[in-house]
């Protein structure tokens, strides 16, 4: 957060919304990325090249202006940078470094890592997590979003100091219980080498440079978002819905919004998802 940001005045007229603005401002989104910028995110290679396509045309979009499940999840991030500034051993732990790599054909990959611990030189990731995708990522697939965002941070740390780490989660199961033990879990990441998750970046890359170079958009179904990742609502598909920043400007949303959408969207009925969405809510809007 810049120092303008800090510490003035808030008067909404009521001391909810007073507080809910100060946590948004205090989880606001602080990249930059503009629409058109050649930047890939630690995050872009986990999705879709629809998704991927969506994001480098349009940027950023606007900052959130209400409190959503990123929100809680930027809270939480901010709790732990806190609570090592505070409590740990100094030079034991690092947080929030941002790298960039150029991959040589124009495009660039940028991320920020959560934490590395030099003791154990580990890479942690926290994420907040629903109870559904704490089992989804806990099955440790090495081709996870999750996998490949901290594969992608060892990658940049690597090219920028020539160290190797391994890669970790910390998560935190929003519907967990003591009773099951899946309140908390430390765990160990399986992850591609840095040199197969650059090769990754520059496959990737070079798709959606074709698809902005002839106006086109991808069209194989390995290449769609799955639009039902987080469920659907009355047919509705959940992540087109209510998870993604995109769906204004998403011409298959666009054009399919019975499909996609219910009069949820036009506003004539407000319904709660039925599944909701692990969220790392920093990461998402950097680049
Ligand atoms: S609205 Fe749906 S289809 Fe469009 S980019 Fe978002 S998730 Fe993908």
């Amino acid at each position: 957060m810049s120092e303008s940001k800090q510490k003035q005045p808030i008067d909404t007229g009521s001391w909810a919304s007073d507080f809910e603005a100060l946590l948004l401002l205090g989880t606001e989104y602080s990249g930059t990325a503009k629409p058109g910028d050649k930047v890939l995110s630690a995050s872009s290679i986990g999705k879709e090249l629809y998704f991927n396509i969506l994001q480098v045309k349009h940027g950023k979009l606007a900052n959130q202006k209400n409190y959503g499940a990123n929100t809680t999840g930027s809270i939480y991030q901010l709790g732990l940078d806190a609570l090592i500034a505070q409590y740990a051993e100094p030079g034991r732990y690092t947080t929030a470094e941002r790298y960039k790599l150029d991959l040589g054909n124009g495009w660039i990959v940028s991320g920020e890592y959560d934490i590395i611990d030099h003791k154990y030189k580990i890479i942690i990731d926290g994420k907040v997590l629903s109870d559904s995708s704490y089992k989804k990522v806990i099955m440790n697939d090495i081709n996870h979003d999750y996998n490949l965002q901290v594969a992608t941070y060892n990658m940049l740390e690597f090219h920028k100091t020539g160290n190797i780490y391994s890669g970790a989660l910390h998560i935190v199961n929003k519907g967990g219980s003591p009773s099951k033990d899946n309140v908390m879990k430390n765990m160990e990441l399986f992850m591609h080498d840095v040199d197969t998750i650059k090769q990754m970046f520059i496959d990737r890359s070079e798709k959606i440079q074709f698809h902005l170079d002839n106006n086109t958009m991808p069209t194989d179904d390995d290449e769609m978002c799955n639009i039902f990742a987080y469920g659907k609502s009355n047919g509705s598909a959940n992540r087109c819905l209510s998870y993604c920043d995109y769906n204004t400007v998403c011409p298959r949303y666009n054009n399919n919004t019975p499909y996609y959408a219910s009069s949820q969207v036009k506003n004539l009925e407000i319904e709660t998802p039925k599944t909701e969405e692990e969220y790392k809510p920093v990461e998402k809007f950097r680049f």
